[in-house]
């Protein structure tokens, strides 16, 4: 993969850096790109996905990094590029909407990927779809039903806001530094405004709640932090006491957090 300079890849970044021009492409492909599109990709890095959307129809192509020395190497050689040398944890999603909705993509550094994808799925205005390669881990909750082992806080937040589906799997392989674990492209397309939790500031404390101690019975866990009417909506969903956290669909989640 081409690149300017000798680059020494900084763990701290999460840079595992892609050079295989055919996962790229099957990779940016998962994008769906049309003509007129915006795409915004987090970390570019030494430009592997941001050369293919640069040659695509997109109408405009938008990237954060974070390296400063990377960012540069990239706005020499792509002017076209908007490169905004930033931290995409500090960026602000909402105002993306504004300026109408863009597709997202991105490899994202593995030690920032949940909470960033928590962030961007919480302002489902501002993108069409997205798409993100993280550990294979992390794409397995991120696309977990109930009673499965991967299912926790981040996949009852993600699936209040969008459906996920997993891609396929990258072997560390195409990657330089290789990581020591496998990544997984997953796919993430936002709800509708009618379909989005009534009250997310509820839901999140109400899932911070639970997962914190997913061992225990939720209801237990629910007595003694709130004074709802929590019987009364167990039996509603006909969902027994000894039931955990682990075991409540995200819809069910959204309902119990009106309750509080
Ligand atoms: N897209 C490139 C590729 O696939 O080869 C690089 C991917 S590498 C896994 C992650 C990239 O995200 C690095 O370029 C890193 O510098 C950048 N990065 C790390 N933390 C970041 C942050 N908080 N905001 C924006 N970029 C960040």
């Amino acid at each position: 993969m081409q690149q300017s300079r000798r680059h020494r890849a900084k763990k701290s970044l999460g840079q595992n850096f892609l050079v295989d021009r055919n996962i790229c492409g099957k990779i940016v492909s998962r994008l769906d790109i049309k003509p007129g599109d915006t795409v915004l990709e987090i970390g570019p890095g030494q430009g592997a996905l941001t050369s293919l959307l640069l040659e695509s129809e997109a109408k405009k192509v938008i990237a954060l990094e974070k390296d400063n020395e990377l960012a540069q190497d990239l706005t020499h050689r792509w002017p076209d590029l908007e490169l905004h040398a930033t931290d995409a944890l500090q960026f602000d999603w909402g105002a993306l909407a504004d300026s109408g909705p863009c597709k997202i993509i991105g490899n994202l550094p593995y030690n920032i990927a949940s909470k960033l994808i928590w962030d961007i799925v919480s302002t489902p205005q501002s993108y069409t779809k997205a798409v993100f390669m993280v550990q294979h881990e992390v794409a397995l909750r991120l696309t977990a039903d109930p009673s499965n082992k991967q299912y926790g806080g981040l996949t009852v937040w993600v699936k209040n806001h969008a459906q996920t589906r997993y891609a396929f799997k990258v072997p560390a392989s195409v990657f330089r530094p290789q990581p020591k674990v496998d990544s997984a492209i997953v796919e993430f397309f936002p709800f509708e405004i009618d379909m989005l939790p009534k009250s997310p500031q509820r839901l999140d404390g109400l899932i911070k709640t639970c997962f914190q101690k997913r061992r225990k019975q939720l209801y237990n866990i629910l007595k003694s932090k709130w004074n709802s009417d929590i019987e009364g909506w167990f039996n509603q969903y006909e969902i027994s006491p000894k039931s955990r956290p682990e075991n409540l669909t995200p819809e069910q989640f959204e309902s119990l957090s009106r309750l509080m």
